[in-house]
């Protein structure tokens, strides 16, 4: 048993917007419910740079994020009873939450009415900083830690842990399913998830992308039909004829125009969100009895459920595996939006 604090190799931001480097970070002692996880991969997601670069404020300095976490247990506390060392497990966005309000009880954790606490910057229960998974090890709770089923390897597993989850929960509470029609807007590390996991689900899928550079890899990934929505002509053809759209995109989009694609009791849900307060005509929800959402990750459960069901379906991501000293300049082609579709890190390179 580790029975005291660890101090692991990691990938971390100094202070805002300064470029990641190689650091020592400190974990915490394994707990009678913890595991200790030897990372193996970790996705780098768009969030990741945003908050590295602090665009939400308020981040917690020297910052190692990563919140796409696949590795293998290497140890755990004397109460864990789900876990055995050398099982393959996964570690997503949050790694706690009061576990005691409605939410929590319900398998919300994500909407924790105290707020879950997030893998990276952020304070644990003890009010230390939680680290992610650009880091060699991590502990975490066995409540919060993820099982990926052995039909996945743990390289294109580690995207499911937020760009999978995030997608699958919005097809899943708004019943993407055979005889729907389901748009997905924007194909990038959510986008190309929702594509899969639409399509395996039984959704008839489209793609609204701004052009159609990205249309054969669209397609392929079992999309039924792709337009560009630089077009005014696509707003026209689909006029009231989709059951869902999820947006993934974070740029503001023309809701009024989006929302007119949707049939009869239709919904868009976001999952991808603008910094900018965004405004809509109301009247593009009362006609139609339209509705507009949004999304946020999913809760353990059912992340579970969503590894199980990408297992099940062979839906990995498409990843562009890197060493951790390529962190910063994949950083400047995600934002470049170079990328088909995530950057996973070999953490054995950290
Ligand atoms: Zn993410
Ligand atoms: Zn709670």
């Amino acid at each position: 048993m580790t029975a005291q604090t660890m101090n692991v190799p990691a990938y971390a931001a100094p202070a805002a917007g300064a470029p990641l480097a190689r650091t020592t970070i400190e974990r915490r002692p394994v707990g009678a419910s913890d595991v200790l996880i030897d990372v193996k991969y970790a996705g780098i997601c768009h969030s990741d740079i945003h908050q590295a670069r602090d665009g939400w404020g308020e981040g917690i300095f020297p910052m190692v994020p990563g919140h796409e976490i696949a590795g293998v247990v290497a140890e755990v506390g004397a109460d864990v009873t789900r876990f055995n060392v050398g099982d393959r497990v996964g570690v997503g966005c949050m790694v706690d939450s009061c576990r005691e309000c409605e939410n929590c009880k319900a398998g919300l954790e994500q909407y924790c009415a105290q707020g879950n606490i997030q893998t990276y910057n952020a304070l644990d229960k003890e009010g230390r900083p939680t680290y992610g998974g650009y880091s060699t090890r991590i502990v975490v709770d066995e409540a919060f830690t993820l099982r990926i089923p052995d039909g996945l390897s743990l390289d294109v597993a580690a995207p499911l842990l937020c760009a999978g989850i995030t997608t699958y929960s919005p097809l899943a509470h708004w019943n993407a399913g055979p005889g729907k029609k389901v748009a997905v807007v924007g194909l990038g590390g959510l986008g190309h998830m929702a594509v899969k996991i639409a399509h395996a689900m039984g959704a008839e899928v489209t793609v609204l992308s701004q052009s159609l550079r990205k249309k054969d890899d669209g397609l392929r990934l079992g999309a039924d039909h792709y337009y560009s929505t630089s077009d005014d002509a696509t707003f026209e053809q689909l006029a009231g004829s989709l059951d869902l759209v999820v947006s993934t995109v974070s740029a503001p989009l023309p809701l009024d125009k989006y929302l007119g694609l949707l049939k009869t009791d239709g919904a868009f849900v976001n999952v991808g969100a603008p910094e900018e307060p965004v405004s809509l005509n109301l009247f593009s929800l009362i006609l139609g009895r339209r509705s507009l959402a949004g999304s946020g990750i999913g809760g353990i459960q059912e992340t579970q459920e969503m590894l199980d069901f990408c297992a099940e379906h062979g839906l990995g991501a498409e990843i562009e595996l890197i060493s951790a000293d390529q962190i910063n300049e994949a950083y400047e082609r995600v934002l470049a939006s170079d990328v088909r579709y995530r950057f996973v890190i070999d953490a054995g390179t950290i």
